[in-house]
């Protein structure tokens, strides 16, 4: 009989190891539990963590530098908070005044709590006179970074964990900016992405639980967010995703140069109540006539409050 049985289990290995497994310590059954829930969770946090893959340095060289963009990435949105409590947005992100603005222009006062907009790691606190004015460069474990930029006063320093609802700033003035405002980018591996696409300033909400970012349905995703959660009424912009711009292509660099240049030699006015356009050339040594001519107006043209005109 005994060693009927032995034959028995040597012709059907298969089984005897289905009894052996079942007669396995129980602490080894744990262990492999362990080991796939352990799996599991490093899957999970790489869902939730896609910036260790999509970021290869930490430095603070650049504010922004465009690198390659994945085709599609689900950007978490959870555990946000709203990096102001303000609700008035004063510039749409994309085409302004022949160029692209890269942000939202939210309207904050002078002090006003400046907060991080989700958990993370802060790359840059600086001061850039001609730009951001005082700015924060925040990266996100989603995979994003977020910019806010021409605040009176930095609240943290680099490479300090912050928690989403932080404060980090208080709005200002500082840098190219005209009224006090909060500009606040929101970016991946370097690109701008429109941050209507995310954040619904006017409700104090995001959009959902997380933003699937696709390459191709982008632009239109975005114009369709100007349209929802934009200033209304306002051009719902041609923004597109300047992914070239860190080509290293002389031509078109030579290009971007003579732009920045041209940029460099317009200023921009914020129209004030009661303000006229002589009171404007006035104030920043000019005439009527050519304030008519860079802004492409009429010497009789009725100002709106808090128009832009370019000088
Ligand atoms: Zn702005």
């Amino acid at each position: 009989m005994a060693l009927m049985a032995l034959a028995s289990l040597a012709v059907i290995p298969a089984a005897g190891q289905d009894l052996l497994a079942n007669q396995a310590p129980i602490d080894r059954k744990m262990k492999a539990v362990d080991s796939i829930q352990l799996q599991k969770l490093l899957e999970a946090e790489e869902v939730d963590n896609p910036a260790a893959n999509l970021y290869q340095d930490w430095n603070n060289v650049y504010a922004h530098r465009a690198t390659a963009l994945p085709d599609s990435l689900r950007i978490n949105l959870r555990d946000f908070c709203m990096p102001t409590d303000s609700r008035v947005i004063t510039s749409n992100f994309g085409a302004r005044w022949g160029r692209q603005h890269k942000g939202l222009d939210i309207k904050v006062y002078i002090g006003d709590t400046i907060r991080a907009a989700f958990s993370g790691k802060i790359r840059i606190v600086r001061y850039e006179p001609k730009g951001y004015g005082n700015y924060v460069v925040i990266r996100h474990p989603n995979g994003l970074e977020t910019i806010y930029g021409h605040m009176s006063k930095h609240l943290v320093s680099e490479n300090q964990e912050v928690r989403a609802g932080d404060p980090i700033g208080l709005g200002g003035n500082t840098g190219r900016s005209t009224g006090s405002h909060l500009h606040f980018e929101t970016r991946l591996c370097g690109v701008a992405l429109n941050p209507a696409l995310m954040f619904d300033f006017r409700n104090q909400d995001v959009v959902g639980d997380s933003y699937m970012f696709r390459k191709s349905t982008y632009t239109q995703e975005s114009a369709q967010a100007t349209r929802l959660r934009g200033v209304p009424g306002s051009n719902p912009g041609t923004d597109r995703l300047d992914i070239a711009s860190n080509s290293g292509n002389d031509k078109s660099s030579s290009k971007q140069s003579k732009r920045q240049k041209k940029q460099k030699d317009s200023r921009f006015h914020k129209v004030s109540k009661g303000e006229t356009l002589s009171a404007i050339a006035r104030k920043h040594g000019t005439s009527v006539k050519a304030l008519c001519a860079k802004n492409g107006i009429k010497q009789n043209a009725t100002l709106r409050l808090g128009q832009i005109i370019k000088y």
